[in-house]
């Protein structure tokens, strides 16, 4: 789907084992920027290559041309792909330095972050050619410039990219969506970073990772709703931790998927990882 004469949005289905009785069906967005080459954010999931590929061939573009892979963060439905094609384009792989250590090394990343399906969804290590950080200008070519803005929360690296002539702003997985399944390392960076976006002035068009595009009167709104949601979830976790802390990770994952009236199906380790590490915070504060 085209968004602006730059930009492309390449919708990638996939599903993932999630337990050993439920397997989910989810998506990810790869965004292909076009000019005088082409660049990628985030790579999709294994297997990705050939749906980037057919969508830049089928805008008469050669996937040859893909001169950089901008990786939002480390995790396996982001890096998935960016092995076979970098090892077909040979190009650039840039990532924020506190995940760069994830993508070269996918052994260390699955023995720290176990999460389930992740050797069928990531096609191995690669390795990283820059690292992106916060203010960071990148240029393209003549007229097109990225951004970086760090916005750690839902991983400790995760940064958003600015496309600034078109006000397009990639956030990968830095806005936790309202009702979406939650996922984070660290909730109230989440809340900050979110915080941080909404500050930039100059954004037309938001486009994350796990949801659709949204224009300039959306966003804002999008993003309060993201603030609230994140701050439910943190007021729920106290709650419950406030009543009894004893009971075992899956279960208190449960316990508050059902306060916040998410489907059953989002108590699974992802968001039990996730909520553990609220219980962390506070017990570090
Ligand atoms: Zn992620």
């Amino acid at each position: 789907m085209q968004i602006t004469k730059n930009i492309h949005a390449l919708k990638i289905p996939f599903k993932v084992k999630i337990s050993p009785t439920i397997t989910a069906d989810r998506f990810v967005y790869v965004y292909i920027i076009t000019g005088k080459k082409i660049w990628l954010i985030d790579s999709g999931v294994a297997g990705s290559k050939k749906n980037i590929f057919d969508y830049i061939e089928s805008i008469k573009k050669n996937p040859k041309d893909i001169e950089s892979i901008f990786l939002t963060h480390s995790h396996p439905d982001h890096i998935g792909a960016a092995k076979s094609i970098k090892e077909y384009c040979n190009c650039k792989i840039y990532i924020h330095p506190s995940e760069k250590n994830w993508v070269e090394d996918v052994n260390l990343q699955y023995s720290q972050r176990p999460v389930p399906g992740f050797n069928e969804l990531v096609e191995g290590s690669v390795k990283v050619d820059n690292v992106v950080n916060d203010g960071d200008i990148i240029k393209l070519d003549g007229n097109l410039s990225l951004k970086v803005f760090h916005t750690p929360g839902h991983s400790n690296g995760s940064v958003s990219y600015l496309l600034e002539k078109d006000g397009a702003l990639f956030c990968g997985d830095a806005i936790l969506s309202s009702g979406q399944m939650p996922i984070f390392d660290d909730l109230a960076r989440c809340i900050d970073s979110v915080k941080k976006l909404s500050d930039i002035s100059n954004v037309d068009i938001l486009l994350s990772a796990w949801d659709i595009p949204y224009e300039a009167n959306h966003i804002q709104k999008i993003m309060s709703d993201s603030i609230n949601f994140s701050k439910k979830i943190d007021e729920t976790i106290r709650k419950f931790t406030e009543k009894e802390n004893q009971s075992a990770p899956m279960e208190f994952c449960k316990q508050i998927i059902s306060e916040l009236n998410l489907p059953v199906q989002m108590a699974n380790p992802l968001t039990s990882r996730s909520f553990q590490s609220v219980l962390k915070q506070n017990d570090k504060s």
